[in-house]
């Protein structure tokens, strides 16, 4: 069976660090620059697999994440 202390290469931190630094924030949580705003106020609670932008109001679970990151707008 698998081990449970392997990490999961398909947590919401992950795949939203591909995307922008997360830092520890208090507890469990992470905080980050908002890949869809650029606010400084994005969390990421990894324990409830969600995400929310206290800035641009975006939030949800991993797959909430992907649909929004893949429909931006390029920055580049
Ligand atoms: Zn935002």
């Amino acid at each position: 069976m698998p081990n449970p202390q392997s990490p999961d290469p398909d947590t919401i931190t992950n795949v939203i660090s591909r995307h922008t630094a997360l830092r520890p924030l208090s507890g469990h949580d992470l905080r980050g620059v908002c890949p869809f705003c650029g606010s400084t106020a994005f969390r990421v609670r990894p324990a409830f697999d969600t995400f929310y932008c206290f800035g641009c109001g975006e939030g949800g679970d991993i797959r909430a994440f992907i649909a929004k990151i893949e429909n931006r707008d390029p920055v580049t």
